[in-house]
């Protein structure tokens, strides 16, 4: 069996993190090493390594992450502020964990990429 990522084992308990939100498809953490006061990770249940892998069928999915962090947005205070919404893909995106995940990141002025 292939191994689990750090999601799949906060997900199933094996790692400590709270969770700050969850519904049957997704979930979302507090990032242990954050870029900015607010620095969340959205992330789907099903794992999915990374955005070249999605089909069609994760169109709904890939919606609701958004979903979520603009509802995680509102709710960390930042909607109006301002933040900032990315996936990493690969090595040159400096990707590290291979499960889909969408950072959600503000809070504070963010530097121009
Ligand atoms: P990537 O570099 O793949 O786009 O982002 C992976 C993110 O996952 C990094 O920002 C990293 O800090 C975060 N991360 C890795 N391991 C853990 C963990 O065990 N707990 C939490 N909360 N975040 C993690």
């Amino acid at each position: 069996m292939e191994n689990k990522s750090v999601f799949e084992m906060i997900l199933s308990g094996d790692i400590e993190s709270d969770i700050i939100y969850e519904d049957n498809q997704i979930f979302a953490i507090h990032d242990i090493n954050p870029v900015a006061k607010v620095h969340i990770l959205i992330i789907p249940k099903k794992k999915i390594a990374t955005i070249n892998d999605l089909t069609k069928e994760d169109e709904s999915l890939i919606g609701s992450m958004f979903l979520c962090a603009k509802d995680l947005a509102k709710k960390f205070d930042i909607d109006q502020s301002g933040y900032r919404l990315l996936f990493n893909t690969n090595a040159d995106a400096m990707q590290t964990v291979f499960h889909i995940h969408l950072h959600l990141i503000g809070g504070e002025k963010l530097k121009n990429i």
